[in-house]
């Protein structure tokens, strides 16, 4: 009652944008106590309940509390394969149904949760664990995001043999190759992959399934198949002028930015450069807010990030009470670092000269509910703009995922919105083929992706022991 909430903070703008170094902060130790001492051991934990790993919140508050730093590593680990990045990047839906957050500031669980994980490594309390028996059974993992890492660290604890496959050159998915390095520095993950390889998972990289191994073989070699192959279709913007040079998806741009960081070169011919241009990104959301930043540290004229619904409130409406998910006002690092941020407004076309983007044409909208309580959209008379850019960023989220290739190979079924269609034990519509994460679910968070690798284990486990 008498400590309030304290956040680390991110480091000051004029010093972090010239790198891609970690933004966010930590406190100290004493700091981290008190602020795990504000957890109130409820009764009933509706942050248990609003983390979707169900992570055992109140237990490992007390443990940071009294000193106990296996103890906290422990309990955290035991339903989250690897903290250190949820503590990182999760937008933490924990803290928005903390009970303290109906008339205070929430616990700042996802803050603590990293540093639990932090100071374990430090105390050399991480180590590799792997199993005493194996089960001969063998299991191949299509797919290297949180999804698949998560089913793997599982299954091989289990005592199965995992490999996991991923086509690009380097494991972890979008953690790797999506969120920069300015939240999430890939040295994390690869402290992570080194203990998972030193436990016994194979890992196979520039391995295109589908392609470089036939589906027979896939089918053939292994008792058991994951899919965790993400939703990797994006959401494009068939407007005037979208083949246009200097429209690009996101994706596009912000994996050749974190594979710069990676120390590979990227050809000039084919390399997206903010630097000194106008940039437009469009899309609200995470991916936009990464498009943000990884241009301000690009050194871009102008940065703008623009959504075609309605600026979100402020406070909690009220049929959007805790301790659900509050559809409010977010903003992020990326944006204190110098962005214009602007709603309601639809993009008609990009125009060009000689090929070249030099100008956007947009409209304010606004929306509407009809008779059956449907939003639509309509345009506002007299509020057409040109805004010039030289970059725009196509950011508007993914649809489903690559269905050529793999999934169309594997005559798998899709459910109503193209995603590969699973039941509750994650099993597809084909015989020992299992599928977890953004693939079945449709592009979500990596907490999703995590707790849908394990659901997938345990029903792998199961399945593989019925044999
Ligand atoms: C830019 C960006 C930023 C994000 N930031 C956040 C964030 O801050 N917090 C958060 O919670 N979520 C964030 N997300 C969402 C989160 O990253 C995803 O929901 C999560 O990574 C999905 O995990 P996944 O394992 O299902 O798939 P992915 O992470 O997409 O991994 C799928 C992997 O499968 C591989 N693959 C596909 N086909 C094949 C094949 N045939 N053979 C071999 N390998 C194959 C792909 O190359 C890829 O590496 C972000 C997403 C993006 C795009
Ligand atoms: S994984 Fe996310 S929701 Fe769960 S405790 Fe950590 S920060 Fe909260």
């Amino acid at each position: 009652m008498t400590v309030l909430r304290k956040e680390a903070g991110y480091r000051p703008v004029k010093e972090r944008i010239y790198d891609f170094g970690e933004v966010e902060q930590t406190l100290n130790e004493q700091d981290r106590k008190l602020q795990a001492s504000r957890c109130m051991d409820c009764g009933i934990p509706f942050c248990h309940w609003g983390c979707p790993v169900g992570s055992k919140i109140p237990e490992w508050q007390d443990a940071i509390y009294r000193g106990r730093k296996d103890e906290a590593y422990f309990i955290l680990n035991s339903t989250n394969s690897f903290p250190e990045i949820t503590g990182r990047v999760c937008p933490a839906p924990c803290e928005k149904s903390c009970v303290l957050a109906i008339h205070e500031e929430a616990v700042t669980i996802r803050e603590n949760e990293c540093s639990v994980v932090e100071q374990a490594f430090e105390a050399g309390i991480v180590k590799a664990n792997p199993p005493q028996v194996r089960t001969n059974k063998k299991v191949a993992v299509v797919g290297s995001g949180p999804a698949g890492l998560s089913a793997a660290d599982l299954l091989n604890r289990a005592g199965h043999t995992v490999t996991v496959f991923e086509k690009n050159d380097a494991i972890g998915g979008l953690l790797r190759y999506g969120i920069p390095d300015f939240k999430l520095n890939k040295s994390i993950i690869d402290r992570r992959l080194e203990l998972f390889a030193e436990e016994g998972i194979i890992f196979k990289t520039n391995v295109n399934v589908g392609e470089d191994i036939t589906k027979d073989e896939l089918l053939d070699s292994f008792d058991a198949i994951l899919l965790a192959v993400g939703a990797e279709k994006p959401r494009d913007l068939p407007v005037e002028g979208r083949d246009l040079d200097g429209v690009h998806f996101a994706m596009d741009f912000l994996m050749q930015q974190n594979k710069t960081v990676a120390g590979q070169e990227i050809p000039n011919e084919i390399r997206i450069s903010a630097k000194n241009k106008n940039v437009v990104v469009i899309g609200g959301g995470d991916t936009g807010s990464d498009c943000v930043g990884t241009s301000i540290r690009q050194k871009a004229a102008s940065v703008t990030q623009i959504e075609i619904m309605p600026k979100p409130p402020e406070k909690r409406s009220d049929n959007n009470p805790w301790p659900y998910w509050p559809n409010t006002m977010r903003s992020s690092s990326s944006h204190q670092e110098g962005c214009e941020r602007r709603w309601w407004i639809s993009t008609k076309r990009f125009i060009g000269e000689g090929g070249k983007l030099n100008s956007m044409e947009v409209v304010k909208v606004e929306w509407a509910q009809d008779e059956s309580g449907r939003w639509v959209m309509s345009e506002m008379p007299g509020t057409t703009e040109i805004i010039p850019v030289d970059l725009a960023l196509l950011s508007m989220g993914f649809t489903q995922p690559v269905h050529v290739g793999l999934l169309e190979l594997l005559k798998l079924e899709y459910d109503a919105r193209g995603n590969v269609k699973t039941n509750d034990k994650k099993q597809t519509t084909v015989d020992k083929i299992f599928a977890a994460g953004d693939v079945e679910r449709g592009a979500s968070l990596v907490v999703h992706a995590i707790e849908a690798g394990k659901v997938a284990a345990k029903n792998i486990d199961e399945y593989l022991r019925e044999k």
